[in-house]
């Protein structure tokens, strides 16, 4: 009677979303390290190299190129503009052509520019990405969330260095990192002296003299309690004789980062049974990729990772949440220096039908990207039954006739095994039971059944 309880609901039939349906992909990847699978000074060391990088992005490009607008394509980098331009410019002068995004989200989440719209995206152009093309209406929306206003945070600083004693000195503005930001102040270009610089909207770095601070582990939370602001604080370099530290402010709750995007990029793809893939390799990268940023219910394992993924085996529910969540990350490797946080994900979310996260060696990302959508189609069969035609010929699927024999082989074959095991199983309760009563019918204990037999036989 099992098959009567799995009639539809027609409460759930006429409560159901409604889905636009596009089986679209938005691709978030990070620069460093995923996107491109190096460092950029590997660009003038050897020619070996540079074929290899040439290969490399020639191949993506290909992909990127057939599916078209079927893939959105977003890079999001904890390096700021002028960094990225000008790791751009290395590329272009070694004669590396990458193909450029459609955005470009710079410090973490901080700031995001669209690309000049006269640059297609196989140009490598240095102007592709600039002030001019920075996304005001998501600043506007960020300032609205954030706990965030520089001008008070800068009086703060200046407040906390002025009671340390630490010394600094207000100078001349700089016009290079401030283009289409208010102005920026900046202490001291001496070592001695702190420096504050505003990296972006949302960004400021701090530089303090080393010997003004005692723990540099500590400064943060002290910085923070002094400054009495809900501020973000964090290490960043040691350059020279001075700490770098980044301050940012909390949306939401939370400390910006690359998941703000990645956040409303899978709530839209939910409506739309479109798909997110996100790309990533380092620490910076984990608010993205982690599926608990995106499921809460997973929050309570963050603390006791080790028990996630048997806490997962054991419970449909949460494997039901994963598979439903139009969201899988690409962890990219590096054998030599491998990220604990990312290999815990890794461990949690890499395995299953459930599987949220599939690692690939560095410089593999497309392989990724592939074996990404590929999966993601056999957890959301909505989804593949929308795919765009242009992503499904990008992944070189087979003629369409022919996937539906497959699905309805499929389909049949999953009725079937669940039919025999239904009806196994009720054979194993009958025979169990048979047991029972015979063995209460024999009213003989101990007796045991056939082994007994058998081995009175054999003697
Ligand atoms: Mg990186």
């Amino acid at each position: 009677m099992m098959w009567l309880s799995m009639r539809p609901n027609p409460a759930t039939i006429t409560m159901r979303p409604v889905h636009f349906g596009e089986g679209k992909a938005r691709l978030y990847a990070d620069f460093d390290g995923t996107y491109f699978p190096g460092h950029i000074k590997e660009c003038q060391e050897s020619e070996e190299k540079r074929a290899d990088f040439k290969r490399y992005f020639g191949t993506i490009s290909d992909f990127l190129r057939k599916a078209g607008d079927s893939i959105r394509f977003t890079l999001t980098t904890g390096r700021s503009l002028s960094s990225f331009q000008d790791a751009q410019r290395k590329l272009r002068e070694a004669g590396i052509d990458m193909r450029l995004p459609k955005a470009l989200i710079v410090n973490d989440g901080s700031d995001e520019f669209s690309r000049v719209e006269e640059v297609p995206p196989d140009a490598m152009r240095d102007d592709a990405f600039s002030w001019e093309t920075l996304d005001t209406f998501r600043q506007e929306r960020l300032a609205d969330l954030a706990d965030w206003n520089p001008d008070v945070v800068r009086q703060r600083v200046r407040t906390f260095l002025q009671r340390q004693g630490i010394a600094y000195r207000e100078t001349s503005k700089n016009p290079v990192l401030n283009r289409g930001l208010a102005p920026l102040e900046s202490w001291g270009d001496s070592p001695s002296q702190a420096k504050l610089e505003r990296e972006g909207a949302f960004q400021l770095s701090l530089s303090v003299p080393k010997k003004a601070v005692d723990d540099v582990a500590r400064f943060p939370s002290q910085f923070t309690r002094a400054v009495g602001h809900r501020l973000h604080v964090s290490f960043l370099e040691k350059s020279g004789d001075q700490f770098k530290f980044r301050i940012r402010p909390f949306v939401e709750g939370k400390k910006l980062g690359k998941s703000h995007d990645t956040i409303r990029a899978v709530d839209a793809a939910q409506l739309q049974d479109d798909l997110v893939l996100v790309a990533g390799n380092g620490h910076n990268d984990l608010d993205m990729l982690d599926p608990a940023t995106y499921l809460p219910v997973f929050k309570r394992w963050e603390t006791m990772p080790a028990r996630l993924k048997p806490a997962i085996e054991q419970t449909p529910y949460l494997q039901d949440c994963l598979k439903k969540l139009p969201l899988m990350g690409i962890v990219v490797r590096d054998p030599e220096h491998p990220e604990p946080k990312l290999e815990r994900l890794i461990q949690a979310y890499g395995e299953g039908p459930w599987r949220k996260i599939i690692p690939v060696e560095k410089g593999d990302l497309l392989n990724g990207i592939q074996q990404a959508i590929r999966e993601y189609r056999v957890q959301n069969p909505q989804f593949q039954r929308k795919l765009d035609p242009q992503l499904r010929e990008a992944l070189g699927d087979p003629l369409p006739y022919r996937r539906q024999v497959l699905h309805t082989m499929g389909t049949m074959v999953s009725i079937l095994h669940t039919g025999m095991r239904t009806l196994h199983s009720g054979f194993r309760a009958g025979f169990d039971y048979s047991l029972i009563w015979l063995r209460s019918f024999l009213g003989r204990p101990g007796w045991r059944l056939l082994p007994d037999a058998e081995n009175a036989a054999s003697r």
